[in-house]
């Protein structure tokens, strides 16, 4: 877990025997969400008769839960993220790839009900039982109404941890079962400081980039070629996570054109010329679309028509 997000764990930690069944951890993408839900998991199935210790990390139920097998706990991730463990052995044993396909990007039905099914049959170890959703926003319509049902009628000892950076997607049934734990973009000396301990070069220039969020940042480091270019010159792309990478980049050129041409401060620091006064209402506009339609980018029919449309809708830089 990161180190700004301690002071929630311990207060988290102070409740533990009282915590609500299914809590919503949100905030923006790169602040460490889900580090905190797998070690509020943890603190959740410790084993240690110390509160204050809690995740001890020597109890047996600290050492299952690090060895990713604690039988009281479940992860429910979009295929993409976690290939289930038998598509690899399938793999292995040369099995035909026909039936396997793309790796899902939802969280799908099947896996809930799996998940029910665990819900309903008592703790393996006499504590609680957790499930951790990731992120939530991911499940289809048909996961989301199942873990309603879910989470309408709690079993004893099951606790939902949800992560979302997307709140606003989820259904506000569920929403509204859950208790929020927002979290926060840490403060920028904080996350400044971290980014240095892991050794990223222009750690400022990429916080900024990622609205101050440290491991948005770390990711987008890693990518610092491929991003510059798409400041300096867009260009169509062919591949869905270079859309994504390339909307992004526009928006966030737009924005700081249009705060430096309206007077403001360039949040961003993409680098990008700066444009008349005249011109700042447009590019915000633009970049509103921009809003709209990046999260189209994650199913386009044609990643290349689709980041040609959006670089063709650029307005122009000088004429009004
Ligand atoms: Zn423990």
């Amino acid at each position: 877990m990161h180190p700004w997000n301690e002071p929630l764990l311990e207060s988290l930690r102070h409740r533990a025997g009282r915590l609500p069944h299914a809590l919503l951890i949100h905030g923006a993408q790169g602040v460490g969400k889900r580090a905190l839900a797998e070690r509020i998991a943890q603190l959740l199935l410790c084993e240690a008769r110390d509160a204050a210790r809690k995740p001890c990390g020597a109890c047996e139920g600290c050492r299952w839960y690090a060895g990713g097998n604690h039988p009281d706990f479940r992860r429910l991730e979009p295929e993409v993220l976690a290939p289930p463990p038998d598509a690899a052995a399938a793999e292995e044993e040369g099995e035909a790839p026909a039936r396997r396909g793309k790796p899902s990007l939802e969280i799908k039905i099947d896996q809930v009900r799996e998940l029910a099914d665990f819900l309903n049959i008592g703790s393996h170890r006499g504590g609680l039982r957790v499930a951790l959703v990731h992120p939530a926003e991911e499940m289809n319509i048909n996961a989301a109404n199942a873990l309603l049902k879910a989470l309408e009628e709690p079993p004893a000892g099951a606790v939902f941890l949800l992560v979302s950076h997307r709140p606003a997607r989820l259904l506000p049934t569920i929403r509204s079962r859950c208790v929020a734990l927002p979290v926060a973009v840490p403060p920028r000396e904080a996350a400044l400081r971290w980014l240095s301990g892991q050794g990223m070069p222009d750690a400022e220039r990429w916080l900024a980039y990622a609205g101050g969020a440290p491991l948005r940042a770390l990711d987008y480091a890693g990518k610092a070629a491929l991003i510059e270019r798409m400041l300096r010159a867009p260009a169509a792309v062919e591949d869905r996570d270079e859309l994504e990478l390339l909307a992004e980049a526009l928006q966030k050129s737009a924005l700081d054109r249009a705060f430096a041409a309206l007077g403001a401060a360039a949040k961003y620091r993409t680098g990008v010329p700066s444009v008349p006064r005249a011109r700042g209402v447009a590019w915000l506009a633009y970049a509103r679309q921009l809003g709209k339609d990046r999260p189209l980018c994650r199913h386009p029919l044609n990643p290349k028509l689709f980041s040609a449309y959006l670089i063709a809708a650029m307005p122009d830089e000088v004429t009004s």
